[in-house]
């Protein structure tokens, strides 16, 4: 083959590569005109390169951030160095539509660029290309990850019947406000409460009953809390709540609220009524107790209190 048509061969065989290959190239000048626009940029802006020849970047794509564009173009024109972006910093530079089936989900295509410079003979800077990637999949990907992670560390926390933070989550914080009132002084009152005689309502209207009965507790509760009290399902029938910022006075107001509602609430199950009636103790923070398992179980025997003493009722630690 003689060397013309072997070169007038590459130069075809650059082109057809140049226009397939499955990322963005984009070549401006220094004035931000658009000099070379290949096959995939035509693709997904649906911009003939006729049409976008010679045509300012910023007027073809008003979306692109101009200002942080050309802070970063310039970099590079400058130093003459590579730059880069990645989705996470900034999800794309041209708007186009996502068409992937398998990550339909995100409405546009996510895009990595690179930035590089393009020098004369004389080694200036005159024009810079631009390497779009397509990263939709792996962007998606992430951040279902991310999503799934964050659903999971809820449901780990949470009590799957009550939607109430569970035992563990709830000693956590317990320990956290320990600390920080030994450290920062300050009042908050623990306080925890027992169904009365709940044997009675899983024998009488079944497990189903009970776990209604529970889900009922547990939305009274939060509907008596403050968004910065911590309420968590301790145990089976036995719920605990932080009250922070709370002296003996507002504690005994709070739980004398919470017994009432719900000792003059109903539950309706299977057509039948369900009347139910809490045991309450509360303990507020006391220096004495050197470890928080001290203050929970000064709470407890304050419920144990009430139980002994008729049930329906609220103690208080201090009244013991
Ligand atoms: P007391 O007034 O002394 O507290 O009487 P009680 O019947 O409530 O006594 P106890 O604490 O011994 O019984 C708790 C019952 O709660 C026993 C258990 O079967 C039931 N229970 C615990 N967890 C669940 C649950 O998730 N769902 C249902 N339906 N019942 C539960
Ligand atoms: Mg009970
Ligand atoms: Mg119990």
């Amino acid at each position: 083959m003689p060397a013309a048509d072997f070169n007038m061969n590459e130069l075809h065989w650059l082109m057809d590569m140049f226009n397939t290959v499955d990322v963005g190239l984009v070549v401006l000048d220094r004035d931000y005109k658009v000099c070379i626009w290949n096959g995939f940029m035509e693709n997904h802006s649906g911009l003939l390169p006729s049409a976008v020849k010679d045509k300012d970047l910023f007027d073809l794509f008003p979306s692109i951030d101009e200002k942080w564009f050309r802070s970063k173009s310039e970099s590079v024109f400058i130093l003459n160095n590579r730059s880069f972006t990645i989705w996470e910093q900034q999800p794309y530079i041209f708007r186009f539509k996502n068409y992937r089936p398998i990550t339909g989900k995100a409405d546009h295509m996510y895009q990595n660029a690179t930035f590089i410079p393009l020098t004369t003979t004389t080694g200036e800077v005159s024009h810079i290309c631009i390497i779009i990637y397509d990263v939709t999949d792996e962007a998606v990907n992430k951040k279902e990850l991310e999503e799934a992670n964050s659903k999971l560390e809820q449901m780990s926390r949470t009590d799957a019947l009550t939607k109430l933070t569970n035992r563990g989550y709830w000693e956590e914080k317990l320990r956290k406000e320990y600390m920080r009132i030994v450290r920062s002084g300050g009042c908050s009152t623990l306080l925890m409460f027992d169904i009365d005689h709940f044997k009675k309502v899983n024998d009488e209207h079944g497990h189903r009953g009970g776990d209604e009965a529970l889900r009922h507790i547990a939305d009274l509760l939060r509907k008596t809390l403050r968004e910065t009290d911590l309420a968590g399902r301790y145990g089976g029938e036995e719920f605990a709540v932080t009250l922070l910022d709370t002296d003996h006075e507002g504690a005994h107001i709070f739980a004398e609220r919470l017994r009432t509602l719900i000792e003059n609430s109903s539950i309706y199950f299977d057509g039948k009524q369900i009347q139910l009636t809490v045991s309450i103790g509360f303990a507020c923070f006391d220096e004495k107790f050197d470890r928080y398992e001290k203050w929970v179980e000064a709470a407890d025997k304050a419920l144990y209190h009430s139980k002994e003493n008729g049930r329906n009722k609220v103690t208080a630690y201090t009244d013991l």
